[in-house]
């Protein structure tokens, strides 16, 4: 489905159908895996049912071929009921993205599609134990030895790890320079740390990939195997507005369970929402969430239109949401007194979900960094 500019009946008609299969199929399941920890496989399963895990991927390649007004829709409505089921929907298309942009065509067909239809599924190694917000000082190696590249190094933090099929890994090729390799699961030397303990997003698989002595095919490296870093951040920020839309998400849905909440609590023999201060709380969220929706669909409509502020755009919208989610759920907690507290109500697990999204997919500092470069034009 593609989203066009201005055409939001069918925008809208494309977030209702999301909203169903999430209220009806997702959100029953979202406090039990935050409990039991990932794999996600039976979201998993419904996303491929449904079509859903395909349709940030092109058609040529078996995919829905919906735009990013379309990816970010599906991820904002999905993350409003569980963040780690969003991740766990939309990982694909990010990931996949540089193969897409730079990839040759035997190497698109030999994965994309399998990927599309959810029988195979994807992760993307660039963090390294020793930093992830400075790419440059990555020291993960391939080497070309005849017809095969070699890859050593450990890449840490790596959402699917050991439960995706195949790794896009960004790899120094010489000196300064960095190749985007992919690797499958079944090669020689590729291994797996244990699964992370983490804060939040519990759904989600995350851990080291290590790479000893890696031997995968010489047709593997996705374009030139120089550049790397560049095309990786063209890719990222491509991808930034649907980790936004995961953050706008959690908000939105933060503030549901706040309203209704409010609602129903008496106090001092009245609903909490008739009082002035809770109403203005509710109102103070519900104006940052709209803020910060209105500057990421601006950030996809330059994105689509391919404006040269797009880049910068993606950043804002990717620091504003993410803020505005950690500032929301932390007031729906509060709104939610003791009883926000517990693991009985959503709230307190979006209130950790929140968290996240200011530090991955680039952290909000290095966000803030690109907008600076962008307005001070240096
Ligand atoms: C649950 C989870 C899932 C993840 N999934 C993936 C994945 O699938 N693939 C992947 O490759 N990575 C993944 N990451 C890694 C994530 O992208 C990194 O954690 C993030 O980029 C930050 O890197 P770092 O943790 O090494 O922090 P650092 O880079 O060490 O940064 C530490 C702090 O210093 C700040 N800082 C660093 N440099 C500067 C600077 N120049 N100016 C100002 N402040 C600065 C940062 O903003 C941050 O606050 C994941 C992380 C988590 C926790």
């Amino acid at each position: 489905m593609q989203g066009r500019d201005n055409d939001w009946d069918e925008i809208e008609a494309f977030r209702d159908t999301i909203r169903r299969i999430a209220r009806e199929r997702i959100e029953p399941l979202a406090a039990e895996l935050d409990r039991t920890g990932g794999p996600p496989q039976r979201q998993y399963d419904i996303f491929r049912e449904t079509g859903l895990i395909g349709l940030g991927l092109p058609e040529e390649y078996g995919g829905g071929g919906g735009d990013l007004m379309m990816q970010a829709i599906a991820v904002e409505e999905m993350a409003r009921v569980c963040s780690a089921s969003a991740l766990t929907m939309s990982l694909g298309w990010g990931t996949l993205d540089p193969l897409v942009q730079f990839g040759d065509e035997v190497l698109k067909r030999q994965i994309i599609p399998a990927v599309a239809a959810g029988e195979k599924k994807t992760a993307w190694c660039i963090t390294e134990p020793q930093g992830g917000s400075d790419m440059a000082a990555m020291t993960t190696r391939a080497v070309r030895e005849g017809d095969s590249w070699v890859l050593n190094g450990v890449k840490r933090f790596i959402t699917n790890a050991g439960w995706a099929d195949w790794y896009l890994v960004v790899a120094r090729t010489e000196d300064r320079e960095f190749g985007i390799f992919m690797v499958s699961r079944e090669d020689p030397g590729i291994s797996f740390g244990a699964n992370e303990k983490k804060m939040g997003l519990r759904g989600s698989p995350t851990a080291d990939v290590n790479f000893n002595d890696c031997r995968i095919p010489a047709d593997r490296v996705v374009g030139r195997p120089t550049g790397g870093l560049s095309r990786m951040s063209q890719s990222l920020a491509h991808s930034r507005p649907v980790i936004a839309a995961q953050a706008l998400g959690v908000a939105q849905g933060a503030l549901d369970q706040a309203v209704a909440y409010v609602k129903a609590r008496m106090s001092m023999g009245q609903s909490l929402s008739r009082y002035q201060m809770v109403r203005g709380q509710i109102g103070d969220m519900a104006i940052r969430i709209e803020g910060a929706r209105a500057l990421l669909y601006r950030a996809i409509g330059q994105a689509l239109r391919r404006s040269p502020d797009a880049r910068a755009l993606a950043s804002m919208a990717k620091a504003m949401c993410s803020d505005v989610a950690m500032s929301v759920t932390v007031d729906a907690v509060q709104l939610h007194g003791g009883y926000g507290y517990l693991e009985d109500y959503p709230v307190e697990r979006m209130m950790r979900d929140a968290k996240i999204t200011q530090i991955y997919e680039g952290t909000n500092e290095i966000q803030r960094l690109i907008v600076a470069k962008h307005v001070l034009q240096d």
